[in-house]
């Protein structure tokens, strides 16, 4: 076994005792390996195992690894910031949009769909309200829900966040508590289902099963760190 099959099986065997623990079926939470920064044989290994779910934080670097491996049949997950002169590289090429934060973003992505597309997204929440953070603020979320529910090629199938730096494990499960009780608010008030929550990362994903998050976002703990001398540019630096 390698180094890689061994991390993913420890995640898998983590994410299942979380469930099982907190009363969930295991099939509950699904895993979205976070490649971001990591080649394609890296994916393609995991692939190989039966991973079928992974994360991207760059266009470019997902586009990339997408048509290297256009045979196969994996779900990309687009879980980083977009701004909005991106929409059309995003739109309608990746299974579910994590980081849908603004009205804006919500419109740009429309204008790329055809209406019926049904591009499923999750609307990212600022749940520590911290000031670099992306994502809509909670106090401003009804609103924006209101707002993508009213779009015909957007489907909202849940919310998503990203909790301080310094809240990981135990710290961080008030955020996904609040994360999953502004979830059953939105449902009560607009009479709607939105099953998914993104949450939990490397360091936290097993106290965010325990809050009830269906997809969980890992990263480091299959792949190992990141080689930050192979990062991509961000978004904004980008050539349009
Ligand atoms: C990079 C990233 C992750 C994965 O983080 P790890 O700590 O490496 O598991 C998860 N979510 C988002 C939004 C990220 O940018």
């Amino acid at each position: 076994m390698t180094r890689l099959e061994e991390r993913w099986r420890l995640v898998m065997d983590g994410v299942e005792q979380a469930a099982r623990a907190a009363g969930r079926p295991a099939d509950a939470v699904r895993l979205v390996a976070v490649s971001k920064f990591h080649p394609v044989q890296a994916v393609a290994e995991l692939a190989a195992l039966g991973q079928r779910d992974f994360g991207e934080n760059y266009v470019q670097e997902a586009r990339s690894k997408q048509q290297a491996l256009a045979g196969l049949p994996l779900r990309w997950h687009a879980i980083g910031g977009i701004q909005t002169n991106k929409a059309r590289d995003v739109a309608g090429r990746f299974h579910l949009i994590h980081s849908l934060d603004s009205r804006r973003l919500a419109d740009a992505l429309a204008r790329r769909l055809a209406a019926g597309s049904g591009q499923r997204v999750l609307i990212q929440v600022n749940i520590g309200s911290e000031a670099q953070k992306s994502g809509v603020e909670a106090r401003d979320l009804p609103a924006l829900v209101e707002h993508v529910l009213a779009m015909p090629s957007l489907r909202l199938c849940g919310l998503m966040c990203l909790p301080p730096r310094c809240g990981e494990g135990e710290a961080a499960r008030p955020y996904f508590a609040r994360l999953r009780e502004l979830r059953d608010d939105m449902q009560r008030r607009f009479g709607v289902e939105l099953p998914q929550l993104s949450m939990g990362m490397s360091g936290d994903y097993r106290q965010a099963v325990a809050e009830g998050a269906t997809l969980v976002r890992v990263g480091t703990d299959i792949f190992g760190p990141r080689p930050m001398s192979l990062k991509p540019r961000p978004l904004s630096d980008e050539e349009p």
